[in-house]
């Protein structure tokens, strides 16, 4: 896997740079005081499950311990400073009660995904992806999009060759996002690639959602299914030509069409046969109200129907969606589609995940300004960028104890210090290689 600290080092001179830019702060603030937010949040192996903790926590109050990354959950209050965790928070003092409002999924019993596993960032070879809804983590194969890796396991034999593969995309091809796509893991590319979608919501929250049912499989709303057990899985809306060998870029167009509109009808959107005519009879005025505005949504997608109507038949696909740029501008926002979008705003407006402001005296914490920058890579490589960062995150910990310990303000030389010393080992480990 191409995640040792030397290839973060290596290929993410940006994480470097903007950690030893944004310098000097402290880590002294748990998030407590702030109530719920959507936060970065972590597990704590070794103190409590099920509970989270701040990453200002994590790394001043939990250093030590085994801690799992769940990365950002919304609603979330540290558990910390409460008593429900034996141990002291170091930054906020005064004993709190149990959190009552934090939810608690799977997530904070170190079990992901819709099969259950535990995650391990040492041995997992596939990209998992986030659901928007629930927040929980996907593997690749268990969305279907690709063939499970015949082993969870990577063998230093196979991590090298891995690594070698990734070394070649990277210098034959200057296309960053297609290199990250294949290089992660040493996998062929997924059915979807991270680049061709902004968002992921699973099956089992959109059944539960009646507007993202409505447009599944719709223009945009692409989904994997297939026709039968025998059948190869393939994507649905994502294209509006079956077999056109460019679907992206048609798709981008239909969406260029309509953006920032209520969505009028595209030709694309009116390819299903009968469409025009469901439409119509949604849209003439129905008896039961004078000002309901007509719906715009597309037709029905009938292979999306049948999987949301049968949902424990997963055989033509699992329900899950992947919603292309710009779709929070393509939502009908009529009497029947806006309740279930009003219902859960981050489908209507992108959602504030808190980061700790940046001016001295508050509490950015290196690890922010490192998510901050794996945000803005690829997904594939956010991936690998987060295992690495685990590991530096780590060293980085053990070197800045004493700070957070002592409550001093960590100044600019003091990270350099570290970053210069990691960037020697990682030369003399490329020498080596
Ligand atoms: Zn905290
Ligand atoms: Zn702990
Ligand atoms: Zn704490
Ligand atoms: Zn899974
Ligand atoms: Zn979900
Ligand atoms: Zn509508």
């Amino acid at each position: 896997m191409a995640s040792s600290l030397t290839e973060l080092i290596a290929s993410q001179d940006d994480l470097v740079a903007e950690a030893a830019l944004a310098l000097p702060h402290s880590f002294s603030h748990c998030t407590y005081s702030l109530g719920s937010l959507r936060q970065a949040v972590y597990l704590c192996l070794t103190c409590a499950s099920p509970r989270g903790i701040c990453s200002a926590c994590s790394i001043a109050c939990h250093t030590d311990h085994e801690q799992l990354e769940l990365f950002p959950k919304r609603n979330f209050r540290c558990d910390c400073p409460t008593t429900a965790l034996s141990h002291a928070c170091t930054l906020h003092k005064t004993p709190e009660d149990v959190n009552e409002r934090n939810s608690y999924g799977q997530n904070f019993r170190g079990l992901f995904c819709r099969c259950g596993r535990p995650y391990d960032p040492r041995t997992e070879r596939e990209t998992m992806i986030q659901c928007l809804a629930c927040e929980d983590w996907f593997h690749e194969s268990c969305l279907n999009l690709r063939e499970r890796p015949s082993s969870r396991e990577s063998s230093p034999a196979a991590e090298a060759s891995t690594i070698q593969a990734s070394d070649e995309v990277n210098g034959a091809n200057e296309d960053d996002d297609a290199a990250s796509e294949a290089s992660s893991s040493g996998l062929p590319p997924p059915l979807i690639q991270g680049s061709e979608y902004e968002s992921f919501v699973c099956g089992s929250c959109v059944s539960g959602i009646h507007t993202l049912k409505r447009y599944a499989g719709t223009p945009g709303v692409m989904m994997v299914v297939r026709d039968d057990l025998s059948s190869d899985w393939k994507v649905i809306g994502g294209t509006s030509a079956p077999d056109g060998d460019n679907p992206v870029e048609v798709l981008d167009e239909a969406v260029a069409t309509n953006a920032g509109t209520k969505r009028p009808r595209s030709p694309s959107a009116t390819a299903d046969a009968n469409s025009p005519e469901s439409k119509r009879a949604r849209a003439s005025p129905g008896p039961a109200s004078s000002s309901a505005a007509p719906c715009l949504a597309p037709s029905l997608n009938m292979i999306a129907c049948k999987i949301f109507t049968s949902r424990d038949d997963v055989t033509l696909g699992a329900g899950d969606i992947f919603l292309t740029e710009e779709w929070r501008n393509r939502w009908c926002h009529c009497g029947s589609c806006r309740p279930s979008l009003e219902s859960r705003p981050f489908l209507l407006q992108e959602e504030e995940t808190y980061e700790p402001p940046e001016d001295p005296d508050s509490s950015l914490s290196l690890e922010e300004l490192g998510m901050r920058a794996l945000q803005r890579l690829p997904r594939d490589r956010a991936i690998d960028g987060i295992h690495a960062f685990n590991n530096m995150r780590d060293e980085l910990v053990q070197y800045l104890r004493p700070f957070a310990q002592e409550g001093k303000v960590v100044g600019e030389t003091d990270v350099r210090a570290f970053f210069e010393a990691k960037l020697e080992a990682a030369r003399l480990a490329r020498r080596d290689r």
